[in-house]
């Protein structure tokens, strides 16, 4: 145990932010620098080395949080690092971008504020980086055996990973033009820096993988030819058709959805562009969704000059505690404050988007909302409460259906879908079809980067069993596991 009274004496202190005026003018992260690592050890002694650790049933990798946290109290740094990597492939994704449903489990959290889970996390893996205890496990023989990886989101990369460590020769196809997923296209360079990404995959380019960018499956290269290329494949190409919103407007000038609004917006950060073709400079934002996504927009949005951000939430605003069924340890629905809502704009709960307006040349100028309610479990709207509100942006946040179909991925390989149409699975992650696996978002649909790094180890696995007809890698989670978290 790490500090026997820690929990008595030690305060929960957290990551502090940069001042709101200062980050808003440029795009690094929003944390100082250097802020944790002075507080970071007595924060780790604040864990009570549970009995029955329910943080680790919290966290879909089945993270060892407590001998994490034992060694980082110690300020065994190196044997820390070790203890995160075994169930873990990229904890700076997970320790930065993660909503912890750990803490939400932490047993502290009974009665006072959770361990500081996801800082330590971080802390570690940071510190493992600057001290060059990361260092490429190429595997000691090869196995013969060759996979294709679809997708080089979470999933991809954690199942490319592991199948490479484990022998096999793996090849990773991605349509951009660069590695990553939703973690570069998606998530703002405020939430994560890039060069976070770009140090694991020179890391895995030692080891072995293989990366091909620029390449869709489906369209450049059909599923026969690559079924004959490869012993083995994982499709691991998330879900990413975004929801529509088919109201009068939808096709006016200035109408996007959020994946078209973000990936520009770090393709100018990458060097790509010099200035995005859709910005919010000067103009007055809508971001109609309100989960994490319509929050990256919003955070874009500030730092794009806006001259003001709305964001709209059809649901009512959740409340700041734990109501009587999310009762511990499960992951509860809660009103969050994140970083780009910090730094300014409103959030609007319980309204439904009626149409769109614009000006003669088809440029959206406002947007028509009415409040709504649940009646008998039914949303019904509230008649006398429409109003206009100004909108020359609007980006639509309100999630994504499932996996592309578009470029004939799924059908060419014959894939089976399940009933909210992700691709199906059983229990070790196989599809319908003989050697071709699913991981992530494109099985799942879209949930957390900490699921997707869950599922790409176990799909590895599975894959795994099937070349060689037994594995040593490890599974954390079936696909019908929803543990106590999101
Ligand atoms: C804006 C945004 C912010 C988010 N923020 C968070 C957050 O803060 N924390 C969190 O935990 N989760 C967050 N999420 C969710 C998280 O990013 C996803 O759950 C996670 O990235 C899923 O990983 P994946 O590997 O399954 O798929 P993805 O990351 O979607 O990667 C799939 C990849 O497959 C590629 N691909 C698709 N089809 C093909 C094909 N036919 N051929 C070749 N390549 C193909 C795609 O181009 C893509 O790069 C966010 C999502 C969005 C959209
Ligand atoms: S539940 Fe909380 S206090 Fe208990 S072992 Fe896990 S992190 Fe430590």
């Amino acid at each position: 145990m790490a500090d026997p009274k820690g929990f008595l004496t030690t305060g929960r202190e957290v990551a502090q932010t940069r001042p709101v005026g200062e980050r808003v003018k440029d795009w690094n992260e929003v944390y100082v620098p250097g802020s944790l690592l002075p507080i970071i050890s007595k924060q780790a002694g604040r864990c009570m080395d549970c009995g029955i650790p329910f943080c680790h049933n919290g966290c879909p990798l089945g993270n060892l949080i407590p001998e994490w946290n034992d060694y980082a109290y110690r300020e065994d740094w190196s044997a820390a690092s070790e203890r995160l990597h075994a169930t873990n492939n990229f904890p700076e994704f997970t320790g930065r971008l993660c909503p912890a449903p750990c803490e939400s489990a932490c047993v502290l959290g009974i009665n006072q504020p959770a361990v500081t889970i996801k800082n330590v996390e971080v802390s570690i893996i940071d510190k493992a980086w600057d001290s060059g205890d990361v260092t490429p496990q190429p595997p000691e023989r090869l196995s013969g055996k060759t996979v294709a990886v679809i997708g080089s989101g979470p999933a991809g990369l954690a199942a490319a990973q592991q199948l490479t460590r484990a022998g096999h020769t793996v090849v990773v196809y991605e349509r951009a033009d660069r590695i990553g997923g939703l973690l570069r296209y998606g998530i703002p360079e405020f939430k994560m820096e890039k060069s976070h990404i770009n140090r694991r995959i020179q890391q895995m380019r030692a080891e072995g993988t293989k990366f091909r960018t620029e390449i869709e499956i489906g369209t450049d290269i059909d599923a026969a030819k690559l079924r004959r290329r490869y012993d083995s494949i994982v499709i691991a190409a998330g879900a990413t058709v975004s929801r529509d919103l088919p109201v009068p407007g939808r096709e006016l000038n200035g109408v996007h959805f959020a994946m078209e609004y973000l990936p520009l917006a770090n393709k100018v950060q990458e060097g790509d562009l010099t200035v995005t073709p859709i910005t919010a400079e000067g103009k007055h934002v809508v971001v109609i969704g309100g989960g994490d996504t319509g929050a990256d927009c919003v955070g874009t949005a500030h730092r794009q000059g806006a001259a003001s951000v709305t964001q709209l939430e059809i649901m009512p605003q959740p409340g700041e505690d734990r109501n009587a069924n999310q009762p511990w340890p499960t992951f509860p629905m809660l009103y969050k404050v994140t970083s780009a809502h910090e730094e300014g704009g409103e959030r609007v709960y319980s309204v439904s988007t009626t149409h769109f307006e614009g000006d003669e040349d088809g440029n959206v100028q406002s947007l028509h909302l009415i409040e709504v309610e649940f009646k008998d479990g039914k949303l019904e709207q509230k008649a006398g409460t429409e109003r206009v509100i100004p909108a020359q942006l609007v980006t639509l946040a309100m999630g994504f259906t499932g996996t592309d179909q578009a470029n004939g991925l799924v059908q060419q390989f014959g894939l089976g879908l399940d009933e909210r149409g992700n691709i199906a699975r059983d229990e070790d992650y196989a599809t319908n079809v003989d050697g071709v696996y699913v991981a992530g978002d494109a099985g799942r649909g879209q949930s957390l980067i900490v699921w997707a790094i869950a599922e790409g180890r176990s799909a590895a696995r599975g894959v795994d069993r099937f070349l060689t007809g037994a594995s040593a890698l490890p599974a954390p989670i079936r696909p019908t596991d929803r543990s106590l978290t999101v």
